[in-house]
């Protein structure tokens, strides 16, 4: 049984194909997570989205550049999005909070003490930490490669049970996803490099990361004793069996 998680959320999770925010989505992770806070289990959310809340208010001019824009997108897409969960969470009894960090952040120092004690603070007031790339000034080379890379920082400061990655498939697959012959695979080990032969090529439209990330970050995070629980964020109640029944997707460990 998991006491501690990280749930990390991924684009085309919490949007629809046409990139606008997916309210009922949204909705039904946040009942399941106030679901597993009911049962004390001590959680941190990471939730992409900003840029695609962004995308829904504004069409931003394309003279500013690709920096510029998703700078504009997600500094006002990221209130958007925080706006949903503080209600949605507050349906619940429940105060989130909003924690925006950068790759420098996660380097020894002052920023990742500040970061490592804030996180504890909010997890002792019960408080659901919903944490996001700083995307307003992380814009060069110093961005983490996705949310995931991300995700797996922060499992590794908080040293929880399990990281969580809920993506639009089910997990890794020996094949094309969806199609016949195309096997779920259920387990890996995270030192099995044979696994990356299976990555599709092919990225989920709107999200920046992909399988290829996504099992890199979670062999690194299962090395360092974690393991790694990918799902799909669109299947009913996928986190409320977290813990107790099979996993549905694939765990990395
Ligand atoms: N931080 C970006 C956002 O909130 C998403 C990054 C990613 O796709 O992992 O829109």
């Amino acid at each position: 049984m998991y006491k501690r998680v990280i749930i990390k959320v991924g684009t085309n999770v919490l949007t629809r194909p046409d990139g606008r925010l997916d309210v009922t989505n949204i909705s039904h992770l946040v009942d399941q997570i106030a679901g597993l806070k009911a049962r004390g289990i001590s959680l941190v959310l990471i939730s992409s989205g900003a840029v695609g809340a962004g995308r829904e208010l504004l069409t931003v001019d394309d003279s500013f550049g690709d920096v510029a824009r998703r700078q504009v997108l997600s500094a006002i897409g990221q209130v958007r999005l925080m706006e949903l969960y503080r209600q949605l969470f507050a349906g619940h009894d429940l105060l989130c909070a909003q924690v925006l960090a950068t790759k420098g952040d996660f380097r020894a120092g002052l920023h990742y003490d500040n970061l490592h004690n804030c996180f504890r603070a909010l997890l002792q007031d019960q408080i659901v930490p919903v944490v996001n790339e700083n995307d307003v000034i992380a814009v060069t080379e110093l961005m983490f490669t996705d949310n995931d890379e991300l995700a797996g920082q922060v499992a590794k400061m908080l040293a929880v049970d399990a990281l969580v990655i809920l993506s639009s498939v089910d997990g890794l697959y020996d094949g094309p996803p969806g199609e016949s012959g195309s096997h779920l695979i259920r387990e890996v080990a995270a030192g099995d490099q044979s696994v990356l032969g299976f990555v599709q090529e092919k990225k989920t439209s709107f999200g920046r990361g992909g399988m290829a990330t996504k099992l890199r970050i979670a062999a690194q995070t299962a090395k360092a004793g974690i393991p790694v629980l990918l799902g799909n964020g669109r299947r009913r109640n996928i986190l409320t069996g977290l813990g107790r029944d099979q996993w549905p997707g694939t765990i990395v460990k």
